[in-house]
């Protein structure tokens, strides 16, 4: 098995069909902020709708341009007056104005505002997952292109690259480990503790899944004793308390604790693309319902 080559189109895939739809949101934003701008007169009143991205200090947001409501008011003396913004604090539709020049608009405006709203919402539950993945990446490498302003796509391909370069290096790791848990263990015996591998029905961009397996003695159908390798949750409680040869079962025991830790990231990454792949199939089979 030649994990060091693996490309994992799947999970590539995902990433760019969730960033085409973070586009779709972004550029109907734009729209929205614009219809805003057009539609309401430019006087006090008026709800704008303004879109601010994050500094280079913030690497892992996704989120980009996130939105922000603003109020035209009006100050200034006795003579000129000015407009000015302030920022809307709860929710925006609520306050949509309706007096004057604002009451034939004001339906046009509140829908506008809540197509927005309803929008950030569904794109947040994409962007959480991408920045969880890439706080990940960045724990893991030290990734310098993050740091800089860079566009949805661009970030893109660096959390790509760098999940699947992770992933392929945690798979050559367990399979480093497992062929020493065989080597401390040779042959088939009851108790032993191995790591198992299993490709799943969809052969999934994770496959082979690796779990926690020991032999155990079970009597056949005909009486006859045989061994059977099955499933662990704690492979840790099936070594033995006072072992004949103590340093090898320490051995073990330290490997299996290397191999949990690096079982739960994995574990992490394949929960967090699987909620996207999830989220992204429900999005569209709502849509054509
Ligand atoms: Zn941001
Ligand atoms: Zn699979």
């Amino acid at each position: 098995m030649d994990q060091g080559l693996s490309s994992r189109p799947q999970i590539s895939h995902i990433i760019d069909s969730v960033l085409d739809l973070l586009n779709i949101y972004n550029e109907r934003f734009e729209e929205i902020q614009e219809e805003l701008r057009v539609v309401q007169p430019r006087e006090a009143g008026a709800t704008l709708m303004y879109l601010s991205r994050h500094s280079e200090k913030q690497p892992t947001c996704f989120g980009c341009p996130h939105i922000d409501w603003k109020r035209t008011g009006l100050t200034g003396g006795k003579g000129e007056k000015f407009l000015t913004l302030r920022r809307i604090t709860g929710n925006p539709v609520m306050q949509v104005r309706r007096q004057g020049r604002f009451l034939d608009i004001h339906d046009q405006v509140q829908a506008l505002i809540g197509e927005a709203r309803d929008l950030e919402a569904e794109k947040k539950k994409f962007t959480k997952v991408l920045g969880n993945l890439s706080r990940m990446i960045s724990y893991r490498f030290d990734v310098p292109e993050f740091g800089e302003r860079l566009d949805l796509y661009e970030r893109g391909e660096i959390l790509k690259e760098h999940i699947i370069l992770r992933l392929n290096d945690i798979d050559h790791s367990l399979q480093r480990w497992s062929q020493e848990l065989n080597e401390l263990q040779p042959g088939t015996f009851p108790l032993k503790v191995f790591l198992a591998f299993r490709r799943c029905s969809r052969g999934c961009d994770f496959c082979p899944h690796p779990h926690w397996a020991i032999y155990r003695k079970v009597r056949g159908e005909s009486g006859e004793t045989k061994i059977e390798a099955v499933r662990v949750e704690k492979p840790l409680v099936s070594l033995p308390r006072n072992p004949k040869d103590p340093e090898k079962v320490d051995k073990i025991r330290s490997i299996v604790r290397n191999v949990q830790s690096l079982l739960r990231e994995r574990e992490g990454y394949s929960d967090k693309v699987s909620s996207l792949t999830r989220m992204y199939r429900a999005k569209f089979e709502l849509a054509h319902r």
